[in-house]
């Protein structure tokens, strides 16, 4: 592929389409904010990091070298700057007498095992908030320089009132300074803020606080917005091609991005700015409160009260890539279950056009297939009409298939490149792992079926003959008064 294509993306900064066109084709930097490690990987985390995930393959596969830098925030800032409180990440470290960071590294590592699961490709640059406090320093030096913000008690806070004197503040989330001042909480005194508008770019650490650090105003620990700014601009530069991240970070997080690096250095940090859509479960929000806070992990096992059953991670994928980026998705039973068998009816359609021999002149016009999936894409990311074009696809195969249509090698070679790379490479699906419901599991039990009656007999030559050749092929069975199971043994 050439980079000399059209693609239209739409820049929640201006509210509309434009057309893509990095600073400097055919490199592009990317950066998404990543996921706060005070737990594990939820439903939440699974939507943003699809998205860009099928933005960067898609990006790749436009032939764009991409820099794809996704954070780790590990320096267990508080979820409302207006909140006084304990460090959420100390105190799960006080209550469990170990080290901060070792909770921050054990979810961490859970997570990047759930994006393995959802076949989400790494970054290109992973950096954790506690590995960049110099860098976070740096910037918000740079700002108290330029005049807007200012110190109190060892805190030091950004100053909106004077900024929007100066630059439009809101720009991103449309978000009225007016409207602001009255809407937002009022906490006389706390925190010694000038307006409550203003945000905390530094927090003097209260004494129990663990998770701290040296800094010219006081030993404190950075605000949350810092670390994008400063992370982002180091490795991607001043001003960069996407930013990206669920539409819950428009306000405060990225309207305070743009606000530090404006005050910063003078310039706008980020030329499109990308948001996914939120997910609700069976229409309501997710929370904690609502009883319907779901980890990935509970939806890979299904041990959740809300779940019917366990959910392969490429079900969830999948689910995802089936809708819009900036469309409102609901996780049913119903709707999972459907995508489930859209996807086995995909990865099926796969396997029959792989299988397929040259029966006579094809009239199907596959190269039109791979340009409409092409052309779906370019309109700002539409993976649901992309898919749709698959499957439509599919009616043709399977009309091969039961001898209804011919179909010629060139033909089977031009959609098995297609498939291959729609499904694969840019839509990031994989074959679902074989269970007790796939063809794998129906022989296992025909095996035990007939070693359970060996041993009924008497016969242990058959039956211990059976155990000793699958232990061969590395699946171990496991005789319990329940009956026998059977695994497949891993390395
Ligand atoms: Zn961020």
């Amino acid at each position: 592929m050439t980079t000399d294509h059209n693609l239209h993306v739409y820049n929640t900064l201006t509210r509309k389409k434009e057309i893509f066109k990095p600073s400097s084709p055919p490199h592009v930097g990317m950066y998404v904010c990543g996921p706060t490690v005070y737990g594990d990987g939820h439903l939440g985390h699974a939507r943003p990091a699809v998205t860009f995930d099928l933005i960067y393959r898609f990006l790749q596969y436009l032939g764009y070298k991409v820099r794809y830098v996704r954070n780790i925030t590990d320096v267990g800032h508080l979820e409302n700057d207006a909140d006084e409180g304990e460090d959420k990440i100390a105190k799960k470290a006080r209550l469990e007498q170990i080290e901060p960071m070792e909770i921050a590294q054990r979810y961490a590592n859970s997570y990047r095992e759930n994006m393995q699961a959802l076949n989400v490709l790494s970054p290109s640059i992973e950096p954790l908030a506690s590995g960049h406090i110099p860098e976070q320093i740096e910037f918000l030096q740079k700002i108290v320089d330029a005049g807007f913000a200012y110190e109190v008690d060892g805190s030091v806070y950004f100053d909106v009132e004077k900024y929007s004197r100066e630059h439009p503040y809101g720009i991103l989330s449309g978000r009225k300074t007016e409207e602001l001042q009255s809407s937002t909480r009022q906490l006389d005194g706390q925190d010694g803020k000038r307006s409550p508008m203003d945000f905390a770019l530094w927090k003097k650490a209260a004494p129990e606080h663990i998770m701290r650090w040296r800094s010219p105003w006081s030993d404190g620990f950075p605000g949350w917005h810092m670390e994008c700014s400063a992370m982002g601009e180091k490795y991607l530069g001043e001003t960069f091609d996407i930013h990206g991240g669920g539409m819950d970070l428009l306000f405060p997080h990225h309207e305070a991005e743009i606000a530090q690096s404006v005050a910063a250095n003078g310039k706008q940090p980020v030329r499109y700015w990308l948001h996914n859509n939120m997910i609700t479960i069976n229409g309501q929000k997710m929370g904690k409160s609502l009883g319907n806070f779901i980890t990935l992990n509970e939806f890979f096992s299904g041990n959740h009260p809300t779940l019917d059953q366990a959910y392969d991670p490429m079900v969830i994928r999948f689910f995802i890539l089936q809708a819009h980026y900036r469309s409102t998705l609901d996780f049913t039973n119903e709707a999972l279950q459907a995508a489930g068998k859209g996807l086995t009816r995909l990865l099926e359609g796969h396997k029959t056009l792989i299988s397929l021999k040259p029966s006579g002149k094809s009239h199907f016009d596959a190269a039109n297939l791979g340009n409409e999936c092409l052309k779906a894409m370019l309109d700002d990311f539409n993976s649901p009409i992309a898919i749709a074009h698959l499957f439509d696809a599919l009616r043709f195969i399977n009309l091969v298939k039961d001898g209804k249509e011919s179909i010629d090698q060139e033909t089977i070679d031009k959609l098995t490149t297609i498939y291959n790379t729609w499904m694969f490479d840019i839509l990031g699906l994989k074959a679902q792992e074989e269970d007790n419901t796939g063809t794998l599991g129906k022989v296992m039990q025909a095996l035990i079926n007939i070693r359970n009656i060996a041993r009924k007999n008497k016969d242990f030559a058959t039956s211990d003959r059976i155990r000793d050749e699958l232990a061969e092929a590395g699946i171990i069975l496991k005789d319990s008064k329940e009956g026998t199971e059977w695994k497949v043994e891993v390395g």
